[in-house]
């Protein structure tokens, strides 16, 4: 069942198991399924993103991570709001693209892709705009790796009174965080991320006295938060229109998984672990890393090219014939190839990766 291993930050390369749990046909309205399966996910969701379990509920939505980004900022965002978007990469670009598709009212400010967020920045522009509402920022911007220093920005939005949206598609489930001590009040993540699931659905972990106002603010059926919600909560685990029922399943399994390997403390250091062997044996090799360790986060890695010779699609090809698919780079400023660490996968996986990058080069 394994070609090759995914080194990419997902779809990425899952466990027999979890893929094994999408074997069986499920009913949707059957208990088996949606009480026992949808509703455990939606409770263990909540459980791993804070200990202030009550006040925070977890929407699941069909589609990829965009979807319930689109999803959230279109249910939580009314005309009478003003949204500031922080961006240093892709992924906080993207969340301009949804505001100017729904002709939200909002502001972008845009930083340098190989710079965090800048916490000052950010306290300057709220202390001289008063009428921003909602302030939404990406964890780990999935573009370069970096991550954005969350806990100061948070701080700094509830200081001056905003609500918090949060893009963590590529971190929750392997960077420790806890929504209610940051103060955050939409939270977004999808399965085939840190959770190692496959893809098919995303969530949002919301808190409720937030949720609460976004009845009938969605322009858009399919994508309304608040109604998902609450056929969710009403129906105990019924989703609105079919749901992806085999990837769900596989979702329990990646989340049991989860908590067998000890939480997202044991995941994140495993993930730590495995940058570490990865960054190492890459500089042994004379590959440099495009930012600074610092601010990198140990989820994926963006290299620069060793030289203007370098072929990357040769590299590529000859990389996956040798059992590891790895993933172009996002930027425009520098040329990168990046390489991810989350996934079922290890250090010793990375070990074979640097024996197998070492005999690619030397051929
Ligand atoms: C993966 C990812 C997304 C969602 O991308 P999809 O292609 O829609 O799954 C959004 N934000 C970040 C930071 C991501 O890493």
């Amino acid at each position: 069942m394994r070609p090759y291993l995914l080194l990419t930050p997902g779809p990425l390369t899952t466990s027999e198991t979890v893929k094994t749990a999408m074997m069986t046909d499920w009913c949707t309205w059957d208990e088996d399924y949606n009480v026992h399966i949808v509703e455990e996910i939606r409770k263990g969701l909540v459980k791993l993103a804070t200990h202030k379990t009550d006040e925070y509920t977890a929407v699941l939505l069909q589609g990829s991570g965009t979807y319930c980004v689109e999803a959230t900022l279109g249910s939580v965002i009314t005309p009478k709001h003003k949204l500031l978007i922080l961006s240093n990469g892709a992924y906080g670009d993207r969340m301009g693209n949804i505001a100017e598709y729904h002709g939200m009212n909002y502001d972008m400010l845009a930083f340098d892709e190989t710079e965090q967020v800048s916490v000052e920045y950010v306290d300057d522009y709220l202390a001289h705009n008063a009428e921003i509402t909602h302030v939404a920022v990406v964890h780990c911007e999935t573009t370069t790796g970096i991550l954005n220093p969350l806990k100061e920005i948070a701080h700094m939005v509830k200081m001056h009174g905003k609500k918090l949206i949060v893009d963590a598609m590529s971190s929750f489930g392997g960077v420790p965080l806890d929504v209610e001590e940051l103060g955050i009040d939409f939270m977004i993540s999808s399965a085939n991320k840190c959770i190692q699931g496959v893809p098919g659905f995303g969530f949002i972990i919301a808190r409720k006295s937030e949720l609460a106002h976004c009845k009938g603010v969605s322009r858009s059926l399919s994508l309304d938060i608040y109604d998902q919600w609450e056929t969710m909560e009403k129906g105990h685990g019924k989703w609105r229109f079919t749901s992806p029922t085999h990837v769900v399943r596989a979702f329990k399994q990646a989340m049991d998984e989860l908590e067998a390997e000890g939480g997202v403390q044991a995941r994140h250091e495993r993930y730590c672990r495995n940058h570490e062997v990865l960054v190492a044996g890459m500089r042994s090799l004379g590959f440099k890393t495009l930012l600074d360790d610092t601010i990198q986060s140990p989820i994926i890695t963006s290299f620069l090219y060793p030289d203007a010779a370098f072929d990357f699609k040769e590299f590529y090809k000859q990389l996956k014939t040798k059992g590891f698919v790895i993933y172009p780079g996002k930027i425009s400023q520098a040329d990168t190839f990046r390489i991810g660490n989350i996934g079922d996968v290890f250090p010793e996986d990375f070990s074979r990766l640097i024996d197998a990058i070492k005999s690619t080069i030397k051929a």
